[in-house]
């Protein structure tokens, strides 16, 4: 295997400005891969972009919000402009607006559910189209450990996310036809805003349940969305691939 296995090869990192889309778009940069990045802060993503091309290879920045259908669109579109194709799309951009189910707000279920699990599914739409002109394609689904066990204060995020591994296994059956492998990677507690943002307490007592006793890292996850976007991954499709120290087994 070449140092730079997916050189020539196009990827899109939804929420690809910090955190765990950052480290998946860095680490299919590092492979070879050009790499678009989107996010709605655009000064986080200038940032992002200026910390991808230290890594030597082409980068695109495009503001957008997935949850939202043209922007979808849109960005799936200035990826095939600038660069012909699209090979790899992580659908990693996602939120948390947690709260216990009986004081729960519309709203609060709402956006979790906008952006978690119809922005993955508007922008598998919408590069689907291209990946099957090309006969391959290969989605990788940010999902998470709440989407398998469930996570008390987050039935918004949890229904999001395991319904994000139905999409993930359904699109599998009807896109292989195309040869375009669709798997999902679900993290458990891992360093980044998002955990940062979880009470102290509630962070601690969920690390107390992680076998291997630490945090994971936005790397730990990326290593296997770069495992899932390169040719050794040619026969796994409709899979969930648990990162969580033994969170959840
Ligand atoms: P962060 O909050 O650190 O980063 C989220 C990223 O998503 C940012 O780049 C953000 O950019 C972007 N984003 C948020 N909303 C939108 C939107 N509507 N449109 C486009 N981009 C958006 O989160 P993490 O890195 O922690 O999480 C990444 C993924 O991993 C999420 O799907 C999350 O649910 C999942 N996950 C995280 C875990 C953890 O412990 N951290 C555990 C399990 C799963 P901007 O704000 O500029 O739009």
């Amino acid at each position: 295997m070449t140092a730079r296995p997916l050189e020539g090869r196009v990827a899109l990192v939804t929420g690809g400005t910090r955190g765990i889309g950052l480290a998946c778009a860095a680490r299919l940069a590092e492979q070879g891969a050009a790499v678009v990045v989107s996010g709605r802060d655009t000064t986080r993503l200038e940032s992002a972009v200026k910390e991808l091309e230290a890594l030597g290879g082409e980068v695109l920045g495009v503001a957008a919000d997935v949850a939202k259908r043209e922007a979808a669109d849109r960005l799936t579109e200035r990826t095939r402009e600038r660069f012909g194709r699209i090979d790899v799309l992580v659908n990693n951009a996602g939120i948390t607006r947690d709260g216990l189910l009986l004081r729960m707000k519309d709203d609060d279920w709402d956006q979790v559910l906008d952006v978690n699990l119809r922005g993955a599914f508007l922008m598998t739409r919408a590069a689907a189209k291209t990946m099957a002109r090309q006969k391959s394609g290969r989605i990788i689904n940010i999902t998470s450990t709440a989407g398998a066990m469930g996570s008390a204060g987050q039935v918004n995020y949890s229904a999001a996310k395991a319904g994000l591994i139905g999409l993930t296994k359904a699109a599998a059956r009807e896109l292989a036809h195309w040869s375009i492998l669709v798997n999902a990677v679900a993290p458990g507690l891992i360093q980044t805003d998002m955990a940062a943002a979880i009470p102290q307490a509630a962070r601690e007592a969920l690390l107390g349940q992680v076998p291997l006793g630490r945090i994971g890292t936005a790397r730990d996850v990326a290593e296997m969305v770069g495992f899932l976007a390169g040719d050794g991954a040619a026969y796994i499709t409709g899979q969930v691939f648990h990162v969580n120290g033994g969170l959840y087994m």
